[in-house]
């Protein structure tokens, strides 16, 4: 064959490619168009049935030289495209995303703004034991202008036979001592029927790690208008934080808080690994304001204050961490709670601007 008979060739192919780009672009725009066809009807975009008579008809047709697996292989993909295509308006663009938000979410708690470049911090202890428990402690974070207090009232733990919170007493302990001092409170709730009663309690709810993907919590947290912090999964992607936050927004709640608070790796060294990296994702993708809990992510008093630089210094809006008056005799996380001095400490190191370098 001569090397103009094989240019020749090329030449087709690239016509018969072209050709083909041309048709898959039609098709594309013709599933469009019987999408916003079906949304009018109401109807669902994806159709089984539908496909089934497609690729049969496709297989009656077809004469060769491909074998059929190989042709359906494609086909199907040709129809994920088309599909993609048609649900890319909702896929692509999330409520909580930047794309359809560019500016940044701020949430006010009780006068503290959550996202507007000042980092906020919350401190608590990891469960509402008492009033005199949380009141010690209401009182050292007001006392540094502090605004925000956290308290566990229901507590997810790992074994039912540990200390499992004061429930409804333990909000109403929280809510007594927000009075008091004038701070706004952020407390786990676990179940979706709390959810009602609990906002006439707290200021925050507080979705924990082991419910990110309760979907039926997310649904409730999203219906009622009080902001919350989602706390990320013990084993969740990114995306499926980011995902897990759109079910509480698509319900009509944007006033959500993102909390990376560590994922479950095969590291012992800490109790969880830290995905410092997440904060600026989370920033690029999302519009919602970025905090790291220190406390759950390290599991370790002596790394809570460089972590916490480190949140800070990437881009992180907030630190959150756990003080207790008497660790010791904590009901919950007794190892790694601060007590009044290490809270001390703490505060006025991640106070100096001068670790910051950037
Ligand atoms: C908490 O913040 O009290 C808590 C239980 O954290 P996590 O859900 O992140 O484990
Ligand atoms: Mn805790």
């Amino acid at each position: 064959m001569s090397n103009a008979e094989l240019e020749a060739l090329r030449a087709e192919l690239d016509d018969i490619n072209l050709d083909l780009l041309q048709l898959i672009n039609k098709r594309a725009e013709l599933v469009q168009e019987i999408g916003r066809v079906k949304e009018k009807q109401g109807v669902n975009r994806y159709d089984p049935v539908r496909e089934r008579t497609m690729l049969d008809l496709i297989e009656s047709s077809n004469e060769g030289p491909l074998d059929i697996a190989s042709i359906k292989h494609i086909f199907k993909e040709i129809f994920k495209l088309g599909l993609d295509l048609q649900e890319g308006d909702h896929k692509k663009a999330l409520l909580v995303s930047r794309k359809k938000k560019p500016e940044d979410t701020i949430i006010n708690v009780k006068g503290e703004l959550i996202g507007n470049g000042v980092p906020s911090f919350v401190f608590g202890p990891c469960a509402v034991e008492s009033y005199e428990q949380v009141a010690s402690v209401a009182e050292v974070v007001k006392n540094k202008g502090l605004k925000l207090l956290r308290g566990g009232a229901y507590k997810p733990r790992t074994s039912p036979y540990d200390f499992q919170g004061l429930g409804v007493e333990g909000l109403k302990i929280l809510k007594r001592v927000a009075d008091e001092y004038g701070l706004g409170v952020i407390s786990e709730i676990v179940s979706p029927n709390d959810i009602e009663t609990a906002v006439d309690y707290i200021d925050v709810i507080q979705i924990g790690a082991r419910n990110m993907q309760n979907f039926e919590l997310l649904k409730a947290a999203g219906a009622v208008n009080k902001p919350v912090l989602l706390k990320r999964g013990l084993a969740a992607t990114i995306d499926e934080f980011i995902n897990a936050a759109e079910y509480i927004m698509s319900q009509g709640n944007g006033n959500i808080i993102l909390c990376e608070r560590g994922i479950r790796t095969y590291e012992r060294a800490t109790r969880n690994t830290l995905d410092i990296s997440a904060v600026p994702i989370l920033k690029q993708e999302t519009h919602l304001p970025v905090m790291v809990d220190v406390t759950h992510s390290t599991g370790r008093r002596d790394l809570l204050l460089p972590t916490a630089k480190a949140a800070l210094a990437i881009g992180a809006d907030g630190v959150m961490a756990e003080v207790h008056p008497d660790p010791s005799v904590a009901l919950s996380d007794s190892a790694q709670q601060m007590d009044f001095k290490q809270f001390d400490d703490f505060f006025s190191e991640i106070q100096k601007p001068s670790w910051v370098t950037v």
